[in-house]
């Protein structure tokens, strides 16, 4: 084993920037140990700046951002909201704190949710006089965005809401130039995100009065009386100014961060990507991808399975992590509606593929040189064995 590496390679850990500590003593000396103070609004300001959405909201989680979302779509109580199945639980699980239901959808070859599904299925629900969904989440995966061109298209033709979860891809959509962006995306600063709170989450939008009303939702639905005045159900969902310190001291190096994963990522591929059986996750099919994580695929001309590979490099101390199981796969969804462009049992779902043959390999900013060499070099003789 390299010297050098004397702990454990973690997938994707919390990463500093340096002005942390500071941030938070101003916050502390400030007295604003609140939810809600100056570095809250700073926070939501300087994210908007750096997203170009004009409106932003600062949440505790990105779970709590997309409920905020959803409620500000007015899915409520029977409602469907369409989903891609390749995602994390949070990106869908707030459809049933709506009392919602998720239809789920496969990915297309980009690993993000198959856009022209989404359309052939909204044509036919419009055909067929049913009721629309009242959301589509599209969800960026590792760090890619989805066609949004297309998403912002599909706002225009059938009015439906699009939500994107952004969670993972921070700095991945503001590289399209000039190109649209749907309405309303939410952002996670969870421990393993780009950038991290601890734990926290933005909401943003294009529309004013979306943000206005999650606001007041976050804020346990107060109306603007002197005494405690109620008209709807609200919840406690406001990030702490605390932890707004910590995020502008993040979100202040979050270029340098992106230059960091995508040069992990290309040495991986340069390094492994010859090998027979051997592919890297599609990157850079709508726009360049922020690399939040880098994803090996083991295809059917692999000697090993990438289960095989995730046992021998924990051995190592390596941490990896499947790609996510598909939500139409999970037991808490079963019985759930599942679209893929492939006909039934002809070909498996894309999103099926992905989890079987994929691996999340260790992308931390703060990963080594000699780190990763001891990663490629621990994946090759893997392989080779
Ligand atoms: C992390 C993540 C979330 C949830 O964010 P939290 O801040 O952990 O609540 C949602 N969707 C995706 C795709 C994520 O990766």
């Amino acid at each position: 084993m390299d010297k050098n590496v004397k702990y454990r390679i973690h997938l994707s850990p919390p990463h500093l920037s340096g002005t942390e500590t500071e941030m938070v003593a101003r916050a502390m000396e400030s007295g604003y140990i609140a939810p809600l103070g100056p570095f809250v609004d700073e926070f939501e300001e300087k994210f908007c700046k750096y997203t170009g959405y004009p409106y932003a909201l600062a949440v505790s989680s990105g779970t709590a951002a997309l409920h905020l979302a959803l409620l500000a779509s007015g899915v409520s109580r029977g409602d469907i909201v369409f989903s891609p199945s390749m995602t994390f639980i949070g990106g869908v699980s707030p459809v049933y704190f709506c009392s919602a239901k998720a239809w789920f959808f496969d990915s297309d070859e980009s690993w993000t949710i198959d856009v022209n599904l989404v359309k052939e299925k909204l044509f036919a629900v419009e055909k067929s006089g049913a009721d629309k969904p009242k959301a589509i989440i599209a969800t960026d995966i590792y760090g890619m965005a989805c066609d949004y061109e297309a998403l912002c298209q599909i706002e225009k033709d059938f009015g439906v809401n699009v939500i994107v979860d952004a969670a993972e891809s921070l700095g991945a959509s503001d590289r399209y130039g000039k190109r649209n962006s749907p309405k309303t995306a939410f952002y996670s600063f969870n421990g393993n995100k780009i950038i991290t709170t601890s734990s926290g989450g933005m909401l943003a939008s294009h529309d004013k009065n979306l943000i206005d009303y999650a606001k007041h939702l976050s804020r346990q639905a107060r109306e603007p009386y002197p005494y405690y005045q109620h008209n709807t159900i609200g919840h406690n969902y406001r990030m702490s100014n605390i932890l707004a310190a910590i995020g502008i001291a993040q979100l202040s190096d979050i270029e340098a961060r992106i230059e960091r994963k995508k040069t992990i990522f290309q040495r991986y591929k340069n390094a492994l990507g010859t090998i027979p059986g051997v592919e890297f996750m599609p990157c850079g099919v709508y726009g360049e991808s922020n690399y939040w994580l880098s994803v090996i695929i083991l295809n059917s001309e692999s000697r090993i399975s990438p289960e095989f590979l995730r046992v021998t490099l924990e051995e190592k101390g390596i941490e990896t992590r499947p790609v996510w199981k598909p939500m139409h796969l999970q037991p808490v969804f079963s019985g759930a509606k599942f679209f893929s462009k492939f006909e039934l049992g002809a070909n498996p779902p894309i999103c099926e593929i992905a989890f079987e043959r994929g691996l999340c390999l260790p992308s931390g900013c703060g990963l080594s040189e000699a780190e990763q060499e001891f990663v490629i070099s621990s994946i090759q003789k893997a392989l080779y064995k």
